[in-house]
């Protein structure tokens, strides 16, 4: 492969951050830590290993993921409880957050709504930081294990991977068809999975995740949320995710609310600003 003259000089570019995000609108992580003291459980659901449930937290509330019994990633899907067609947009948060989140960033909705619909405020595996491998956790890069990819890579016809689950859990809460219920499951928060780009390839890698029962992940809900996550068939995704192969665990799924006077003057955030007139 021939090269231009200035190759070297092109490549050596520096790179410019795409989305400068001294402007995003920051949290109020000192009156959400304040409104969390005083918060007590409202309720629970325990994710069986290689299914999925849903979660309902209302506007200021907190929900809590905890890994409990053994190591164990978990795919999170989270709608507008009144409006599914608003739902996290996975590529818009890594765009404006990075590759992995985690303390004061946010899951952001799909358009044309596109606001903060849950801020994580509570991550124990903050410490875990960017390994030498360029590997984190809780990453917005993956989409969810699925039985398409399977059957085209292998020809397989498995029914657990976390989109099967997704769907399953929503339909039972919704009462929707699979078939309808599947149009809303969407790229995920890969919750304590352990993800990254190979330098030489570029190439989509998991790594055993570092969680360990007592480990979690909790968020502010900032608009009414539904919610599912499904305790992926990969186990902690040291090998594979698309079969009964690997140890799996049950995922914990806990919210609680703040006393109501402690968030008096907050409200959820506005939906975007545009008009949507696009030009027309
Ligand atoms: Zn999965």
């Amino acid at each position: 492969m021939t090269q231009p003259a200035d190759a070297d000089a092109r490549r050596a570019l520096r790179p410019v951050i795409c989305y400068p995000n001294d402007t995003l609108p920051r949290p109020d992580m000192a009156l959400y830590a304040a409104a969390r003291a005083g918060a007590s459980k409202v309720s629970e659901v325990l994710i069986p290993a290689r299914e999925a449930a849903c979660f309902r937290a209302d506007a200021g509330q907190f929900f809590r993921i905890t890994s409990v019994e053994g190591p164990q990633v978990g795919d999170l899907n989270l709608w507008n409880a009144r409006d599914l067609s608003e739902r996290f947009y996975s590529g818009k948060s890594r765009a404006l957050h990075g590759t992995h989140l985690t303390l004061g960033e946010r899951m952001w909705s799909s358009f044309p709504y596109l606001r903060p619909m849950a801020t994580i405020v509570g991550d124990t595996l903050d410490w875990y930081g960017i390994d030498e491998f360029g590997g984190s956790v809780h990453d917005v890069i993956g989409t969810r294990c699925d039985p398409y990819t399977g059957n085209l890579l292998v020809g397989t016809q498995y029914h657990h991977c976390c989109h099967s689950n997704l769907i399953r859990a929503l339909a039972d809460e919704t009462g929707l068809a699979l078939a309808e219920a599947e149009r809303h499951v969407h790229d995920v928060l890969n919750v304590f999975m352990c993800t990254g780009f190979t330098r030489d390839t570029g190439q989509y890698f998991m790594k055993a995740s570092p969680v360990r029962p007592g480990d979690y992940l909790e968020f502010f809900a900032e608009i009414d949320i539904l919610g599912a996550l499904s305790a992926c068939p990969g186990g902690d995704c040291s090998s594979e995710h698309s079969s009964d192969s690997a140890a799996c665990y049950p995922m914990l799924v806990e919210v609680f609310a703040p006393d109501p006077a402690a968030l008096a003057g907050w409200h959820s955030p506005l939906v975007n600003g545009y008009d949507q007139s696009h030009g027309r």
